[in-house]
Formats: structure tokens, C-alpha cells, sequence
């Protein structure tokens, strides 16, 4: 069996549960009640966990086609991050 991350919508709340595939999702959040639980999108096992600017050009404002010469090799890129949870 799959097991699911789920994160509460409404008071943050957390939790990973071994469910079966054909098991309906869960909805109701076990610590405030509310039913804005919703599973998290993972991929292979990676979380994601933000974006960085590290290869940010400050310079590119966006007007500019990509292939512009002006900016053609340094436009803005972004990188986003993904973490592997640590196995518990
Ligand atoms: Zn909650």
C-alpha cells in the first residue's frame, strides 16, 4: 500500500497515511475538523520545497523575446526544489 501525504488547507496540520489505491481520499482533518484536507503532489517520492533564485538575472525584465541578443544566453531562470523525505 501507497502511503499519502496530506496537509491541511485551513490550521497546516501534516500527516502521512498508508492508504490503499482504491481507498477514496481523505477530506476531513484529523486536528481541526475541517475538510480541507488535501494530498500533497509528490513525484518518485520527492516533496517540493520552494524556489530558489540562484540564477536569477537581475537584469532581464521580461520585455525582452529570449532570443534577443540583449538577453539571449542570461535570462532569468529559476530553480525549484525538491526534497527527498528522510524514510521513517
Ligand atoms: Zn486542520
Amino acid at each position: 500500500m501507497p502511503i499519502y501525504a496530506y496537509r491541511c488547507e485551513s490550521c497546516g496540520h501534516a500527516m502521512d497515511v498508508l492508504r490503499k489505491v482504491s481507498d477514496p481520499a481523505l477530506t476531513t482533518c484529523p486536528a481541526c475538523g475541517a475538510g480541507t484536507l488535501r494530498k500533497q503532489v509528490t513525484a518518485a517520492g520527492f516533496v517540493y520545497a520552494g524556489k530558489l533564485d540562484v540564477l536569477r538575472n537581475p537584469a532581464d525584465d521580461h520585455r525582452l523575446k529570449v532570443f534577443d541578443a540583449k538577453v539571449r544566453g542570461r535570462t532569468d531562470q529559476f530553480v525549484f526544489k525538491f526534497v527527498k523525505p528522510a524514510k521513517r
